[in-house]
């Protein structure tokens, strides 16, 4: 049996010998037991971060130098890209090729993160006011929170990481309880790169210790990626405490195919929407609008191919479908099925448990002549079940798409470059993709419009969710002879 111990101020620690058990959904067996840590784990992280923030070597080191340790970072991850996407696999069920695909990738987020760092500078304002110079500096926030969710545990926890570091921050981690193996031995490597202790820290455990560190006065920022349930509870308390958040939440993603697509790419592109990583992505293409002209041969060619999938062990190169993370979510999705027959959906594929060892399968699952007020279609599912929706032409399909709480992501079928601008125009969306689905790049801002989050993640605007802009006034000399005057 494998333990993990949390990592504060550059130890890893244990809590007391409390510790829970963390499941390998392929087998439905615990595989290994995470640190259990409370409030005052909480605590000591953040006092940690805060003293990092605040005085000693992270503090008085140069951006150029941060650039520099977020480099070995980077090479570093790529070491052991291997090895932390087995880990994944084995806390999670994703496929290992898409693990593996994503570990190899994270080291970008650290380059390019890590080339922005000197890069971050202010301006001089030429203001209406004589006798002044006025410029800006871009500070860093301070302490960062970072909660993240289990679908996608390093990939979603390098999105912030990168950017907070890049910024001058420092952060305090605390994983999903379901998927905390891969942080654990992700945060080993930065002794390694260099990083003084308390710039990363970690504590382990469920949602009190997430409440713990929302509401730590320390904490100046909260960047969370989950549910929209567990979203509008951080909100709120970040309200409360006037700190800043960033929110990635849920998703309805509607992927349209349009009559002049080329039939076979677009089918590909409704297949690994969502069925790639069982569904289990907030980009997700859930809701699958087919015009009404191809909507038939169209799901034909989708039924047979959605049929062939492969389902198994995760960690096998042959397997296409996994099985869903968790016993509680494997229960939901199966839920969903049901409300989805109960509200007059047509089932025309799967719609049940599959039967994959002792593993939390399920099957593949289309629905046809779906109405976008079904709650099949307004409610985010996170499993590999689609909804089927038709409709006639542009003006329908923009409103079918838009007509959801979430603006996540949505895909676009179709040859006409007109048609293309025109729909990633209107789509009230984070993220349109033309002809591709799924696509994320570090340079390339990702968020939700809507009830699907708040800031950005990736790109060039990351490093702003964690840089605040201070005005510096210096006065050249004349002084004003009335004091009572504000100049
Ligand atoms: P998901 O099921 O997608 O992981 P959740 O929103 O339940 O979505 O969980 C995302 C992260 O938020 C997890 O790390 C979880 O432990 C944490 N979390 C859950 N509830 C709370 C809460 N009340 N306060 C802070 N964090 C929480």
């Amino acid at each position: 049996m494998h333990r993990y111990r949390m990592f504060i101020d550059g130890q890893f620690v244990d809590a007391d010998d409390n510790w829970f058990d963390s499941y390998n959904p392929f087998t439905g067996q615990v595989w290994a037991q995470i640190a259990q840590g409370d409030a005052d784990d909480v605590d000591l992280a953040v006092r940690a971060a805060h003293r990092s923030f605040n005085e000693g070597a992270w503090h008085d080191m140069s951006a150029s130098q941060r650039g520099r340790l977020m480099h070995r970072l980077g090479d570093l991850i790529e070491r052991e890209a291997r090895r932390l996407a087995e880990i994944e696999v084995l806390d999670n069920g994703k496929l290992i090729s898409e693990m593996e695909s994503q570990l190899n990738y994270i080291p970008q987020w650290f380059y390019y993160f890590g080339g922005l760092a000197d890069k971050i500078q202010g301006s001089v304002i030429p203001l209406d006011k004589k006798g002044y110079v006025n410029f800006t500096r871009r500070e860093p926030l301070g302490v960062v929170a970072a909660i993240t969710p289990w679908n996608s545990p390093l990939l979603l926890t390098a999105w912030k990481v990168a950017p907070a570091l890049a910024a001058g921050c420092t952060l305090v981690l605390k994983p999903s309880e379901f998927t905390s193996a891969s942080t654990l031995e992700f945060v080993r490597l930065f002794e390694e790169a260099g990083f003084p202790p308390g710039v990363i820290n970690v504590v382990t455990g469920g949602k009190e210790v997430g409440a713990a560190l929302i509401e730590h006065p320390l904490v100046d920022k909260i960047a969370f990626t989950g549910s929209d349930a567990t979203g509008r509870v951080v909100n709120r308390a970040a309200a409360d405490r006037f700190k800043h958040v960033s929110l990635e939440l849920g998703g309805k993603s509607p992927n349209i195919v349009f009559d002049d697509a080329k039939l076979d790419d677009a089918v590909n592109g409704a297949i690994s929407g969502i069925f790639a990583a069982s569904g289990q992505t907030c980009i997700a293409g859930s809701r699958l609008l087919l015009q009404r002209s191809i909507h038939d041969e169209f799901m034909q060619r989708l039924l047979a191919l959605a049929g062939t999938a492969r389902l198994g062990d995760p960690l096998s190169a042959e397997t296409q479908v996994g099985p869903i993370t968790t016993r509680q979510q494997y229960d939901k999705v199966l839920s969903y099925i049901q409300i989805a027959q109960q509200e007059g959906a047509r089932l025309r594929l799967g719609g049940g448990p599959a039967s994959c060892g002792n593993g939390w399968f399920v099957q593949p699952t289309i629905f046809d002549r779906v109405d976008n007020r079904m709650r099949i279609a307004q409610e985010e599912v996170f499993g590999p079940v689609l909804a089927v929706i038709p409709f006639d032409d542009e003006q329908e399909a923009v409103a079918i798409a838009n007509d959801s709480c979430y603006g996540l992501g949505a895909g676009v079928w179709t040859s006409d470059i007109g048609r293309a601008f025109r729909m990633s125009e209107r789509i009230r969306s984070g993220t349109v993709w033309v002809n591709t689905y799924r696509a994320v790049s570090y340079m390339s801002p990702f968020g939700g419009y809507k009830q699907s989050g708040i800031g950005r993640e990736n790109g060039m605007d990351a490093v702003d969710e964690y840089l605040q802009t201070k005005s510096i006034w210096i006065n050249t000399g004349a002084s004003t002879s009335n004091p009572f005057t504000i100049r």
